[in-house]
């Protein structure tokens, strides 16, 4: 190995190329460019082939890593995407959206001063190369079983459980109240981070291979849970977290505080050319307006870079911590500053003031005090510290949280927990209910797509070892 590899003293960390903020501000096309086949095979032979790879054991998939740095060195790229392809169902997509500062290269040992292998460019090259050479077919499954399970949300909890039971051979159906599968990979994540024709091929494969996709059906509304366990062998409940979390101040029922994912929504959809009357008359389009972000996590730093692009007069983000406490990712608060945005930090809203509508947001100054329950530093309101923002639209990015699943779905015996978060057995993903399985956040609570792609591949074996064992009982019951 030792020729292709080990070059991390010679070679330096090179990311792809980045775009330059003025032209990316006008669009809402992905920010870094693909690797030059020269350039992943360099950038992969800085690895040192770890013998104990701290990198793959911080990705939630278990990524074999140091394996595909090595196919790509050695220019095996279609190895090297069979490997990636093993442990991951949409290495192309993780590859681009993965906080990988906090998880696979955040703890790539090579030393600080030379920094990490660029893990995330690498595998999305891989992928998109086994893309672009048509070396991804629909999956043609060995054997069909005659066992059907209905998935409830086609995110990527539910598609990565879907791609492994149908590879597996069996029926697969997923119901989605969205018109377009991908769940927030399609209506949360802006363009610029993830373009949506990757999502689209994905899916398009899935449908290819023989996955059932039921569109605008809502379970709740066109079913209850209980018609689907009639139908299906088994249930995957993969429906992700929807309800925002609120904010109890003065003004925040004015006509333009709006919650995140409407706004992101609304923006996502106009990137299909859809019609959205509440982005067509205005109320959901940044263009020409001051507008304030609360909040400091990936949703709050998606909605100001997409106001950027609309057009915004100016984009502000108030967090009440400071830029070392905050949840975002810090590539994503650099990419942010680049474009224009103002972060103003240890700042918190006191009212939203205005007629119909916001005019001011009235804002304090917060310092950071003890620390709390999970050791993270609370932020404090500092006396005397008022001041005014201009705003004509407010956008409230606080987090998110499960809908009441069990009067949605007509099931009010479904277990949930006090935060509303379905209940499974960790080793098995049962949920309390014979048979209904659940992955994703769903399950956790507001995560990544790298945690909802482990999870449904997790779920997809547990109902699999499930079904195998129900069917070995009647064989040995009929004999
Ligand atoms: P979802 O992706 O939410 O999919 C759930 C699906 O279930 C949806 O399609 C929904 O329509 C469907 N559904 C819900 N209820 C019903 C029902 N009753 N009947 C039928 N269908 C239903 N993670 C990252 O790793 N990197 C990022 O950069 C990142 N950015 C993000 C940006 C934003 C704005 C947001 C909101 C989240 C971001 N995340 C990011 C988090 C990530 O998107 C989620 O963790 C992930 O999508 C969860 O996957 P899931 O399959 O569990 O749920
Ligand atoms: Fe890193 Fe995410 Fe890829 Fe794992 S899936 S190797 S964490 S980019
Ligand atoms: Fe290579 Fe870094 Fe992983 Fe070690 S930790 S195997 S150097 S990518």
């Amino acid at each position: 190995m030792a020729d292709d590899l080990l070059k991390f003293v010679s070679i330096e960390q090179e990311m792809p190329s980045k775009r330059v903020a003025a032209d990316r501000r006008l669009d809402f096309s992905e920010i870094y460019a693909e690797y030059v086949p020269d350039a992943a095979k360099e950038q992969s032979s800085r690895c040192s082939q770890c013998g104990v790879p701290f990198c793959h054991i911080h990705c939630p998939l278990g990524n074999n890593i140091p394996d595909w740095l090595r196919l790509t060195a050695e220019g095996r790229l279609e190895d090297a995407y069979e490997m990636a392809a093993s442990t991951n169902n949409m290495p192309e997509i993780c590859g681009r959206i993965c906080p990988q500062d906090r998880l696979c290269e955040g703890n790539c040992v090579i030393e600080k001063d030379f920094s990490s292998v660029t893990i995330g460019s690498v595998e999305k090259y891989i992928a998109d190369t086994a893309w672009d050479n048509g070396w991804i077919k629909p999956i043609k499954p060995r054997a069909e079983r005659s066992e059907s399970v209905g998935i409830i949300g086609a995110g990527p909890a539910g598609l990565a459980a879907a791609e492994e039971l149908r590879t597996a051979g069996f029926q697969v159906h997923i119901y989605d109240r969205y018109d377009r599968a991908g769940g927030l990979l399609v209506y949360g994540i802006p363009g610029f981070k993830l373009e949506k024709d990757v999502v689209g091929r994905r899916t398009g494969r899935l449908e290819q291979s023989g996955i059932t996709f039921h569109m605008d059906f809502e379970v709740g509304r066109d079913a209850s849970l209980s018609d689907l366990r009639e139908k299906h062998d088994a249930i995957l409940i993969a429906t992700g977290v929807y309800r925002s979390r609120g904010l109890k101040i003065p003004g925040v029922g004015l006509g333009n505080v709006r919650e995140a994912l409407d706004y992101l929504v609304a923006s996502n959809r106009k990137g299909f050319g859809d019609k959205v009357p509440e982005f067509d008359d205005g109320s959901l389009d940044a263009n020409g307006k001051h507008v304030v972000v609360v909040g400091g996590g990936d949703t709050a730093m998606d909605c100001v870079r997409t106001a950027v692009r609309q057009g915004a007069k100016s984009v502000k983000c108030l967090y009440r911590r400071d830029r070392d406490n905050m949840p975002g990712s810090a590539r994503e608060v650099k990419n942010a500053e680049e474009e224009g945005v103002e972060f103003v930090w240890l700042s918190g809203p006191e009212a939203f003031d205005g007629d119909n509508t916001v005019k001011t947001v009235r804002a304090y100054k917060m310092r950071l005090g003890a620390a709390d329950v999970t050791g993270r530093q609370a932020p404090e309101p500092v006396p005397d510290s008022a001041f005014t923002l201009e705003c004509d639209l407010a956008i409230l990015a606080l987090g998110f949280e499960p809908e009441n699943l069990p009067a949605l779905f007509g099931a009010p015996e479904l277990r949930v927990s006090r935060w509303g978060t379905v209940t499974v057995d960790h080793q098995s993903m049962m949920t309390n209910l014979d048979g209904v399985f659940a992955a994703g956040d769903i399950v956790r609570g507001a995560s990544l797509v790298v945690w909802a792609i482990r999870d449904g591949r997790d779920a997809a074996n547990a109902i699999m070892k499930r079904l195998t064992a129900s069917q070995t009982k009647k064989q040995e019951v009929a004999a």
